[in-house]
């Protein structure tokens, strides 16, 4: 793909916006989980190696363009300071005369973050006029944001269009993932989906089966395509009036030459709950009063074998309901063979989206793939086959720094 890296700019003494995605969690104040702040450290740490003076944009909520204190980014700082290793310090406004004077007072290596940048109603608007504003306190524009760029924003494409703009190390991991599981992937290529619903999927499924070789379905929505195949799924979650689009993705899987991989067997209960008194059922044999859960396990066999055959795999979605146990095992056993496979260096493996982060990281196994997308509505996005505003403007060469 072609964007322009850190790697081959001159930042010395350049005033670099960074556009991070530093929408932390947050509880009675206090930051519960950093992981958005750590995965931007290696892009700080290359900014700084470099001599860059650093601007940090982020957005944090949904203030809707107003300045409302409770999304406020000026607890922020002290907590970027700990994870990042370096002082921090902050403008009230993230354009006009305080970001201004603040910016004047960074050295090569210093930090400063902006206040939340939808603060101003320019922000969603992309409205030229902020972007100029926003532009006209730096030198370079650095994307680091992948999450957020599914939206057409002043900090997340506007600027690209005004400023030398380049994909900072996170959206780089994130973009040369991507790139490697879907758009020139090693082939065979498996795609595993799962999660409750088929219509909230729609466009992935039908961008997938145009794009791999096999579609593995797993979880609710595996149903509705039995359902339309004549399958007997009992009680199970399933949306009959998607009976019609289920079979119009089977068709173009048979154009395609993708296989659509249906469960053999399910695990079934009377009752939806936690180690509810379950059994197995196979494929076409689930009572009237029985509900499909999780995969069963000659499904999960018959996925292992597929999957020992791929190159590529690239997941979003549970395979049952992995937030009930035992109904995590389907997605558990899976997850370790993918694991497995990928630490043998057989197959890249990517995914994200959603549950699926949660799912995998229950399975114990978040660190043996390839690459964990977190960017949940720019992931989904991206596997639609859609155009990502973010991305795009990043690819401008005219731009090119
Ligand atoms: P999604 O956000 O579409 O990926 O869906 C994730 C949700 O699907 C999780 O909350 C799972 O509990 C749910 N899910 C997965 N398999 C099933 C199933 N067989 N029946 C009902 N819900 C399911």
């Amino acid at each position: 793909m072609n964007f322009q890296t850190l790697d081959t700019l001159d930042l010395k003494d350049k005033i670099v916006l960074l556009r991070a995605d530093l929408n932390v969690p947050v509880k009675d104040g206090a930051v519960t989980d950093t992981t958005r702040i750590d995965r931007v450290k290696p892009t700080i740490d290359a900014l700084i190696s470099k001599g860059a003076k650093i601007v940090v944009m982020a957005h944090f909520g949904r203030p809707k363009g107003e300045a409302k204190p409770e999304f406020s980014l000026s607890f922020l700082p002290p907590v970027l300071e700990t994870q990042w290793g370096r002082p921090v310090s902050f403008a009230s406004d993230c354009i006009g005369e305080n970001a201004q004077s603040e910016i004047a007072k960074l050295n090569a290596g210093d930090i400063c973050l902006l206040e939340n940048v939808r603060f101003h109603p320019g922000e969603e608007k992309n409205d030229p006029a902020f972007v100029k504003e926003l532009a006209a306190l730096g030198d370079v524009f650095v994307n680091d944001a992948f999450s957020a760029a599914h939206r057409a924003h002043a900090s997340t494409e506007g600027l690209a269009h005004l400023l030398p703009s380049a994909a900072g190390k996170l959206m780089e991991a994130e973009l040369n993932a991507l790139n490697a599981a879907l758009e020139s992937p090693q082939k065979p290529v498996a795609a595993i989906v799962g999660g409750a619903k088929i219509s909230t999927k729609l466009s992935v499924l039908n961008n997938l089966v145009q794009k791999t070789d096999f579609l593995i379905l797993g979880g609710g929505m595996a149903n509705t395509f039995m359902h339309a195949c004549g399958i007997a799924i009992g009680n199970s979650l399933c949306e009959k009036d998607m009976a019609g689009e289920a079979r119009t993705i089977e068709q173009t899987a048979k154009e395609h030459g993708c296989d659509i991989i249906l469960p053999l067997d399910q695990i079934a209960v009377r009752e939806f709950k936690e180690n509810a008194p379950h059994e197995i059922a196979m494929s076409g044999e689930m009572k009237a009063d029985q509900e499909g859960v999780d995969i069963g396990p000659q499904t999960i066999s018959a996925i292992s074998e597929i999957l020992q055959e791929c190159k590529t795999v690239l997941w979003n979605g549970p395979l049952g309901v992995f937030e009930m146990k035992p109904f995590d095992t389907g997605t558990n056993e899976v997850a370790r063979i993918v694991a497995a496979l990928t630490k043998s260096g057989q197959i890249t493996s990517v995914a994200g989206g959603g549950d699926t982060v949660a799912a995998l990281e229950n399975a114990g196994i978040a660190n043996d793939f390839t690459y964990i997308s977190t960017a949940g509505g720019a992931f989904l996005e991206w596997l639609e086959g859609k155009k990502l505003p973010g991305v795009a403007a990043l690819m401008s060469p005219s731009k090119a720094a």
